[in-house]
């Protein structure tokens, strides 16, 4: 086995010094320039189990995982990301996102292999048409390095099924509806392709007139921001209105270089929203969620949803119960800013699109009024527009002090 410590990593000059380089670890000898460039840290990911026994002491359990993970969703950590991994922590919320375990071989009865009923609503190869105004463009199936937990692990990593991304019928049928004025291009990750190839893809988009607006969804800011060069940062900003959805679960994502990269995209005008998925041992605490959404909030991404874990097969030692997930909403919202807290959302499961879960902050509802509780716990009454304003004998109080709750 190789060197296996990671280079300690360093304080950068950022707010709070809480943002840390990921250091070169195991790579230490790699030039600078080999490792800034994105295409030398996708050709050095690690793939094989024989390559990750090189830098990490497995669990039995994680052994088991990496060798059965070919028949499932295929492993791929770059280095970059790798050297985030506490190699003397098994639990290390990193490293139980990307390596695989066993347990990702035990399926429940309540599993799917399509928990969001996307191939349900493919209109076109790659394009999933569920809602009246928007698309879900897929566009490809490969991804910088591939999350445990993916929704769309049927398709994605080529290791079990492989995604029909035909960019042409998909283009053409975007075209051929009217209705349709944003597209989401997602997949896989989108920000693989070349500079030329994004930049004649998202040209196509521009050029249908009713389409309106453009989102990515990546995750590359965060498992190679390399990727995120001066150069395609031109490209995306040509193609305005463009939205960017990042994917960071953990405050440890948020490393130097993936700040800098989120930089370069806002600095752009690219307005930033994060999804991150609830997921058990890693993130599923208040402390750990709130220290994450305000890493966010200082790289100027929104946190935009939590996402209670799909019920993909083979996930059920990632989930958390719902409960646990609306209680850390409770924790957060209203101990710090409504910019910070992000809608917990479920997937109805087969296809019934998200569902936002929230703690009971309307307690009763007769028609005169409404009863409501703050973040704290204090009761207030709230009178119907039109209605008279509520009795004394009514259990509000203070109803010059009426609170409205979400408007913070
Ligand atoms: S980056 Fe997204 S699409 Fe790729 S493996 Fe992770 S969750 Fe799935």
């Amino acid at each position: 086995m190789v060197d296996a410590t990671p280079v300690p990593s360093k304080p950068e000059d950022t707010a709070q010094g809480r943002f840390r380089a990921a250091g070169r670890g195991p790579w230490h000898g790699v030039p600078p320039e080999q490792w800034d460039d994105w295409r030398w840290q996708l050709k050095n990911r690690i793939t094989t189990l024989a390559e990750l026994e090189r830098h990490l002491a497995l669990t039995p359990e994680e052994r088991a995982g990496v060798i059965l993970s070919g028949s499932r969703l295929a492993m791929a950590i770059t280095p970059y990301f790798f050297n985030l991994i506490d190699p003397a922590d098994p639990t290390c919320p990193i490293r139980r996102q990307i390596v695989p375990r066993i347990e990702e071989m035990s399926f429940g009865p309540e599993e799917m292999e399509d928990p969001c009923g996307e191939d349900r609503s493919m209109a076109a190869p790659g394009l999933v048409h569920r809602y009246p105004d928007r698309a879900l463009f897929l566009v490809t199936d490969r991804c910088a390095a591939y999350c445990r937990y993916c929704t769309r692990s049927r398709v994605v990593s080529g290791a079990h099924g492989h995604l029909d991304a035909d960019h042409e019928a998909a283009i053409r049928y975007i075209a051929a509806h009217p209705e349709i004025r944003d597209v989401l291009l997602s997949g896989g990750d989108p920000l693989l392709f070349t500079d030329e190839k994004l930049d004649s893809l998202l040209q196509r988009l521009r050029a249908i007139p009713h389409v309106e607006f453009l989102r990515i969804g990546t995750r590359i800011p965060i498992f190679l921001p390399q990727r995120i060069t001066p150069g395609l940062v031109d490209i995306l900003r040509q193609h305005h209105p463009l939205w960017m959805s990042v994917h960071v679960n953990h405050p440890r994502e948020l490393t130097a270089e993936s700040r800098a990269a989120l930089a370069r995209l806002a600095d752009a005008g690219i307005p930033l929203g994060n999804q991150s998925v609830l997921l058990r041992g890693i993130n599923d605490s208040a402390d750990v969620m709130l220290e994450l959404v305000h890493g966010l909030l200082l790289c100027r991404v929104r946190p935009y949803y939590l996402y209670q874990c799909d019920l993909i097969r083979g996930s059920a030692h990632l989930r958390t119960t719902v409960r646990e997930g609306i209680d850390i909403i409770n924790d957060l919202r209203g101990h710090t800013t409504g910019y910070a807290v992000p809608q917990y959302v479920v997937d109805g499961p087969g296809g019934g699109g998200k569902i936002p879960l929230n703690p009971e902050y309307l307690l009763a509802h007769d028609g005169d009024s409404i009863v409501l509780r703050n973040f704290k716990g204090d009761i207030y009454e709230y009178p119907e527009a039109g209605r008279p304003a509520p009795l004394p004998s009514r259990p509000s109080r203070r109803h010059d002090e009426i609170v409205c709750l979400g408007l913070d």
